[in-house]
């Protein structure tokens, strides 16, 4: 797997916003908005594009379009949902797939209770949006049911890591042949340490309920 660090301003500026307690549920959504589309666009930086032909209105010109077939977001709900109009703000021709998984909150493992994707992955191009990679049991079950249905790459982006999520991953890709897909994450911050209740320290609290006003 293969870690990719945010290292801007920006996004150090945003996410130290997200964490304030003291940060009310509108703002919160949109500094996640705006967070998720820096994100993005250092995780678009592989997507694929194939040569595209124009003209301007002075001359013929050699670019770029995406390829078929487009890029798949998948946000895991509940959370991941406000990730959504970040990315596809970025990527408005991709198709959208949702994964419902929750974490037992006694176990701390990964439950999928909802699934609405394509049957047949071969050959996609997946964005998996998750705000909290914490224990790391949500998105290896989530990466592992992707890859079983021919998923070509997969790219996580979660807002914050945990150094014990990140470890869980690495092993568990790393013992199933992950299957030959290359993934990559990509986070704004991977901070200290999870709590014994599985939340990620410092972190910013439960994101499902910071992005939808529970406490
Ligand atoms: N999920 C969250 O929303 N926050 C955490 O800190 C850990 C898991």
């Amino acid at each position: 797997m293969r870690l990719h660090l945010a290292d801007h301003p920006l996004v150090d500026h945003k996410l130290t916003a997200l964490r304030n307690r003291d940060t009310d549920s509108p703002t919160f959504r949109r500094l996640v908005d705006e967070l998720v589309t820096l994100l993005a666009y250092e995780a678009t930086r592989d997507v694929r594009v194939e040569p595209y032909e124009i003209h301007t209105p002075v001359a013929p010109a050699r670019g770029v379009r995406l390829s078929d077939p487009k890029p798949l977001v998948v946000p895991i709900l509940r959370a991941g949902l406000g990730m959504l109009d970040g990315m596809v703000r970025l990527l408005p021709t991709a198709e959208v797939g949702f994964l419902g998984m929750a974490r037992n909150e006694e176990t701390l493992e990964a439950v999928t209770y909802a699934n609405r994707l394509p049957e047949d992955l071969s050959g996609r191009q997946v964005y998996l949006l998750d705000p909290m990679l914490a224990t790391g049991g949500t998105l290896a079950a989530a990466i592992r049911y992707l890859v079983e249905r021919g998923a070509a790459r997969i790219t996580a982006i979660c807002l914050l890591a945990s150094p014990e999520g990140l470890a869980h991953l690495e092993q568990v890709l790393t013992g199933s042949e992950t299957l030959g897909a290359p993934i990559t994450l990509v986070t704004a911050a991977v901070d200290e340490r999870l709590n014994e209740r599985g939340y990620i320290v410092p972190g910013l609290g439960d994101a499902g309920d910071r992005l939808y006003g529970v406490v």
